[in-house]
């Protein structure tokens, strides 16, 4: 059998046996080869060229009980993020309809939230119903759900659930005391009973090690079956939160993650989530070098600025990315033209750091 051959063998099966060793001696590669087997690996599953879109909006924002130490939304720092209620379902839909005119495929819907309440329910299921209804695939982030609440929203049509793992487990408690990493798994498996697909990432930056970074990759993707979506997001350091000052990560090392988590979890998107907004362009087309293959669009990310769409649709443009969704200078014009009507949405500049 050619190496080729062999590799394309090795690499089309999804593997959940993960050792911290040999995930640790992938992100040693030199970094030309690290990038080369990414880009293979993620040519063998995914057109190279093509990169989903989604939309994030807040539906509520802050006041969260948590006391995850990245996020602008808990109520336990003083940040700059104006707070909001639930938003009322027909201002969700106007926004999704938007999302939907300017390209997005899937609108995901994040509340700074523990867990919902009872309460909350019938509104939520409401906004599942009617942006499912606009022909657009649903996901929500609400903190932690018993098995009845994700049988619910998966009846509802809820496509996704995002639920980060945030860190590794050796480093969860540094960073949240709240819950426990064991709660996370619990509600992936409650999401995952219930019919509906993960989406589960991480956040780097967070003063974890860098066997911290193996840790948390070798925990998503020895999840069977493994996340469909991976957002891998570099902190955004917000003012008030207790990670305000932390030392930078190196972008090489950012840009590893991503072609690690492409190697390990070879059908999933991984997408390139929070810190994208103070990402030049070329360490972003790294990134989609690396195998990221889906971004958040012309939104606010629950605690940082994302790029503007505009700026979107002229990277895309450079690097030939969507030509088939941003096909004529027309059609590109159209959307330069646009301003993020989702931006304007919520007049708070926060939002996300990691949903949820
Ligand atoms: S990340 Fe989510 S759970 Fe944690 S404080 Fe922020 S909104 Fe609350």
């Amino acid at each position: 059998m050619s190496e080729q051959a062999a590799t394309k063998q090795e690499n089309q099966t999804i593997r959940h046996d993960w050792g911290k060793t040999e995930v640790q001696a992938l992100f040693e590669m030199p970094f030309n080869d690290l990038m080369f087997k990414a880009q293979t690996i993620h040519r063998q599953h995914f057109n190279a060229n093509e990169v989903q879109v989604s939309t994030l909006l807040s539906i509520k924002t802050g006041a969260c009980p948590e006391d995850c130490k990245y996020c602008s939304q808990s109520a336990r720092y003083k940040t700059d993020i104006d707070k909001e209620r639930l938003m009322a379902v027909n201002n969700v839909l106007e926004a999704a309809q938007k999302a939907k005119d300017q390209g997005s495929t899937r609108f995901c819907m994040g509340a700074g939230w523990r867990n919902p309440k009872a309460r909350d329910m019938p509104a939520v299921v409401d906004m599942v119903k009617g942006v499912k209804a606009l022909g657009l695939e649903t996901c929500m982030t609400l903190g932690m759900l018993s098995i009845e609440q994700a049988d619910e929203l998966q009846t509802a049509g809820l496509d996704y659930y995002n639920h980060n793992l945030d860190t590794s487990p050796e480093h969860y408690n540094q960073i949240i005391t709240t819950r426990t990493y064991q709660d996370r798994l619990d509600t992936l498996s409650n999401v995952r009973s219930a019919g509906m697909k993960v989406c589960s990432g991480g956040i780097v930056g967070l003063g974890e090690n860098a066997q911290d970074r193996v840790s948390l990759l070798v925990q998503l993707a020895n999840l069977s079956p493994q996340p469909e979506s991976v957002p891998i997001n570099m902190l955004v350091k917000i003012e008030g939160t207790p990670l305000a000052d932390v030392a930078d990560l190196d972008n090489f090392e950012f840009i590893r993650c991503i072609a690690v988590a492409r190697i390990l979890m070879p059908e999933s998107h991984v997408r390139l989530s929070a810190g994208r907004a103070e990402m030049n362009e070329q360490m972003q087309s790294l990134c989609f070098l690396a195998g990221a293959n889906s971004i958040f669009y012309g939104c606010k990310l629950l605690t940082a600025e994302n790029p503007e769409t505009n700026q979107d649709v002229l990277l895309f443009k450079k690097l030939g990315i969507n030509t088939e969704t941003i096909a004529s200078d027309d059609e590109a014009e159209q959307m330069l033209k646009m301003k993020t009507a989702i931006v304007d949405q919520q007049n708070s500049d926060v939002f996300y750091n990691a949903v949820n």
